[in-house]
């Protein structure tokens, strides 16, 4: 039976969103808590655009090492010929996916007239089906593992051509199809039906990548995936951690998973990835609000601070009495419900301008010892370094990070303008 797979793309749509960024170090950290989280893989960023080198990099070498492992890391590309070669030039890149747009209007609103979708609309000019098959060949010979064809409004995009273009991918090599909802423009029956009809005319896996313009992003993942396995192929559903997205966001990564395995027509009738452990659902969640700098709502799924709060009189009764009559799901399952501790009184945080005092504070607190006064100048360097990077007080696992990776660390701050002349 075909399953359900998680694809994150917070390292990748999330922080390419108007007023929305992650330092270098906080998307390391995103992909180390999805890691622990048992997501199958984290987009993890643009591996051809020159600042994300040293942290895509990086972040390969970590999988390299086991310490990001088993999660995949995975590439977006445009398809262009420089761009994917730039992408696989170091070698370390395995998983990428290629995006092109599909729908008639895309293709006549942004390449205006310079590339048809089709061979028969003018022979003459370059078309979709053979550039994409070309960019899928080329990632291929480049060393790329797994293959994801982006088929970018395929929401908009007609049925027959949609169909073509996902059977030409798998022709070419592709491993995947990505259905991109990227006007978050589908409702959950309309997704199904088309979904079940790829996957049962072309047989790949397919992705859903769902927007939330109409507030429909996570039913419409979770239909789509519906809709996959039906038609006999697995499903990977792109989440992203708080709905960090693109305008009203992606579909939240919390949401997805509980809906999978709660939801009436789904729960023990479709298959989630076994690996998938929500007990880190909390943890994950306040991270990203963290280092996004953006509050999570008060009424989120499963993890706003109302989720299992109880007030009016029957309410309050019903879920003292037994916690079934008023919620669907327990705390726990999300790891909640330890205490935080929250420092009243004299605190000492590492920063921009710590000193070796402060700073050994610090790390003692976290119980790290450093072997000798050279070290510890060098973490504490580091931490300086980190501060200014993130801009905010490390956390505790940021700060673990610098001191366990030093090197990595190191390399993952590095960051050197080209010179454009
Ligand atoms: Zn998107």
């Amino acid at each position: 039976m075909p399953k359900i797979y998680i694809v994150d793309v917070t390292n990748r749509d999330g922080v390419q969103t108007s007023r929305l960024g992650l330092a270098k170090l906080e998307k390391t950290i995103i992909n180390l808590y999805l890691n622990e989280m048992g997501i199958h893989q984290s987009e993890f960023g643009f591996p051809y655009t020159h600042h994300e080198k040293n942290y895509i990099d990086a972040n390969l070498d970590l999988a390299a090492l086991g310490v990001l492992s088993p999660i995949r890391l995975s590439g977006w590309c445009p398809m262009r010929k420089e761009e994917i070669e730039d992408s696989f030039r170091s070698g370390k890149l395995k998983n990428v996916n290629l995006s092109i747009s599909t729908s008639q209007l895309m293709t006549e609103g942004k390449f205006s007239g310079r590339i048809v979708r089709r061979p028969e609309e003018n022979p003459s000019l370059p078309n979709l089906l053979d550039i994409m098959a070309g960019n899928v060949e080329l990632a291929k010979r480049l060393g790329a593992e797994i293959v994801g064809v982006n088929a970018e409004d395929a929401s908009r995009t007609d049925d027959e051509f949609l169909v073509r273009f996902a059977l030409r991918a798998k022709e070419a090599g592709a491993d995947r199809f990505r259905y991109c909802d990227t006007l978050g423009y589908d409702d959950p029956l309309t997704i199904y039906r088309r979904i079940r009809m790829l996957a049962e005319t072309v047989g790949i896996p397919i992705e859903l990548h769902c927007h939330n313009d109409l507030g429909l992003g996570v039913a419409c993942s979770v239909a789509g995936a519906q809709g996959a396995i039906d038609g006999g192929v697995d499903a990977y559903v792109n989440t992203a951690i708080n709905s960090m997205g693109e305008r009203a966001g992606n579909a939240d990564l919390v949401s997805v998973i509980l809906a999978i395995k709660k939801a009436s027509g789904l729960a023990g009738k479709y298959q989630l990835d076994e690996r998938v452990d929500l007990t880190k659902a909390w943890k994950v969640a306040k991270y990203a609000s963290y280092a996004f700098g953006v509050p999570i709502p008060i009424n989120q799924v499963g993890v706003g601070a109302n989720a299992f709060a109880h007030e009016s009189g029957i309410h309050a009764d019903g879920a003292l009495k037994d916690r079934r009559n008023y919620e669907l799901y327990d705390f726990e399952e999300l790891g909640r419900g330890e205490p935080e501790i929250i420092d009243t009184g004299r605190e000492i945080t590492a920063g921009e301008y710590s000193g070796i005092k402060g700073f050994r504070n610090v790390y003692g607190k976290l119980e790290i010892e450093f072997h000798n006064d050279r070290e510890a100048s060098d973490i504490l360097e580091l931490v300086r370094y980190a501060n200014v990077h993130t801009q905010k007080p490390l956390t505790d696992d940021e700060l673990r990070f610098v001191a366990k990776y030093p090197d990595l660390a190191r390399k993952i701050m590095t960051m050197t303008p080209l010179s454009q002349g």
